[in-house]
């Protein structure tokens, strides 16, 4: 049915579409509204697009890309994100302004995770 193309096709904010957010294998999303504000916050800081590389995951394909399990991405609750023309070091500085509970720092794949989770604050390197 060519009307499924359309699923999830849905405008969430003026720089966010629900697409963005969804399992690249099952198309299922969750997302959570707090994390979705503070990214519409970095974006607008940044004055430039953020990517979502890894949004909503399902278990199983949260298990393919070894993922941890009960990833916070499980529950909507977090993102992996790519910003072009800056420093990673400098994105990092104004992601701990915004103050996400969760952030993982990737140099070498050079993206950062972001999470709201609803415990302590935890950065982690690698
Ligand atoms: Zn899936
Ligand atoms: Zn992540």
């Amino acid at each position: 049915m060519e009307m499924l193309n359309e699923i999830n096709n849905v405008v969430i904010s003026p720089y966010f579409n629900l697409s963005e957010f969804t399992c690249p294998c099952c198309k299922r999303v969750m997302l959570h509204p707090k994390l979705l504000v503070k990214l519409i916050e970095l974006r607008k800081i940044l004055e430039r697009p953020v990517y979502i590389n890894s949004g909503y995951r399902c278990p199983r394909y949260n298990q393919k890309v070894g993922g941890v399990p009960n990833s916070y991405h499980c529950i909507g609750l977090a993102a992996d994100i790519k910003v072009k023309d800056i420093n990673l070091i400098e994105l990092l500085e104004i992601c701990e302004n915004i103050d996400f509970t969760g952030i993982g720092f990737y140099e070498k794949k050079n993206f950062l995770h972001l999470d709201v989770r609803p415990t302590k604050r935890t950065r982690w390197r690698e």
